[in-house]
C-alpha cells in the first residue's frame, strides 16, 4: 500500500530530484520549515481553536484569538526558520498573520452559517479497487450546510490570488470533496471554498462526479508513474531557491547562477 498525498505529487512533478531526497532517501530537511510554511501553521492553528470552541457553544473574542495566535507564534519559533526574503523579518510575517486572523474575524462573525462537521480530520481515499494506492486526504473544516450540501473549507496564505480558471482545475480539494461524497451518503453536492486570506476573499468551485471520476483515474496514472520511476532528474528552476535540500543537490550551484 503506498500513500501519496497532494504535496507529495506536486513535489515529484515540481522536481523528482527533490522528491528521491525527500521521499525516497528520507534525507533529513536543511531547516524545519520556512517561515511562509510557519505562518501558514499557526493561522490553521488559529482557525482550527476558534471552530473548536464554537463547536462547545463558546464563541472567543477576536483578542482572545490573536493572543493564541501570538502566544503559539513565540512557543513554536526557532531560529532555524529560514526567512528567504529580503527586508523582511519575523515580525512582518507575525503581524500579516495578525491581519489575516483579524480580517476573516470579522468578516465572518458570528460563524452562524453552517454546522461544522469535521475539523482538521485525516483520512485515505482509495484510488484503485485493490486499495494499493492511496491518496491522503486532510480537511481543515468540513461543513455540513443541510439538505444534503457540504462544503469544503480550505485557508490560504498565498500572495498571488489564484484565477478561478486554477482554482477550477485544482486537484486537492476536489480530491476531498470526492472524499465527501463516498463519506457521506446524504451528499448531493459539496462546495470547493478558499480563503484567501492575504485578499480577504473567499473563491469557490464545484466539481460533477464525471470529473471527479476522471481525476482520480488521471491521478491513479500519475501515482502508479511515480511508483515505478527508475530515474530523478533534477529540474533547476526559480522554486530552487526554496528547496530544502539544496546542499544535497549538485544541481543548486547552476540555480543560483541563472538567478544571479
Ligand atoms: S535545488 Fe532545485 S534542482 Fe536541486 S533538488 Fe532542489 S529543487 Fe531540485
Amino acid at each position: 500500500m503506498t500513500v501519496f498525498s497532494h504535496s507529495r505529487i506536486l513535489s515529484y512533478e515540481l522536481c523528482p530530484l527533490r522528491y528521491k531526497y525527500a521521499y525516497i532517501d528520507k534525507i533529513e530537511p536543511e531547516a524545519e520549515e520556512n517561515v511562509e510554511t510557519y505562518l501558514g501553521n499557526r493561522v490553521h492553528e488559529a482557525m482550527e481553536k476558534l471552530y473548536r470552541n464554537l463547536d462547545l457553544g463558546y464563541l472567543m473574542s477576536e483578542k482572545e484569538i490573536l493572543t493564541f495566535f501570538n502566544r503559539e507564534w513565540e512557543k513554536n519559533w526557532t531560529d532555524s526558520i529560514l526567512i528567504l526574503k529580503e527586508n523582511k523579518t519575523a515580525e512582518d510575517f507575525r503581524k500579516m498573520g495578525e491581519k489575516y486572523i483579524s480580517d476573516y474575524y470579522r468578516r465572518y462573525k458570528p460563524f452562524q452559517i453552517g454546522k461544522v462537521a469535521q475539523l482538521e480530520m485525516t483520512d485515505y481515499l482509495l484510488l484503485d479497487e485493490e486499495g494499493i494506492y492511496k491518496y491522503f486526504i486532510r480537511i481543515e473544516r468540513l461543513m455540513d450546510m443541510g439538505y444534503g450540501l457540504y462544503e469544503v473549507h480550505d485557508y490560504k496564505t498565498y500572495l498571488k490570488l489564484p484565477t478561478q480558471e486554477q482554482l477550477d482545475e485544482d486537484r486537492q480539494l476536489a480530491m476531498y470533496s470526492l472524499w465527501v461524497r463516498r463519506e457521506y451518503e446524504d451528499c448531493r453536492d459539496v462546495r470547493i471554498v478558499w480563503h484567501l486570506l492575504a485578499f480577504d476573499k473567499e473563491m469557490e468551485s464545484y466539481r460533477t462526479e464525471q470529473q471527479l471520476e476522471e481525476l482520480r483515474r488521471e491521478l491513479l496514472e500519475k501515482v502508479k508513474a511515480i511508483d515505478a520511476a527508475k530515474k530523478f532528474p533534477a529540474k533547476v528552476s526559480k522554486l530552487c531557491v526554496w528547496c530544502l535540500y539544496k546542499r544535497s543537490c549538485p544541481h543548486w550551484i547552476e540555480a543560483k547562477m541563472e538567478e544571479l
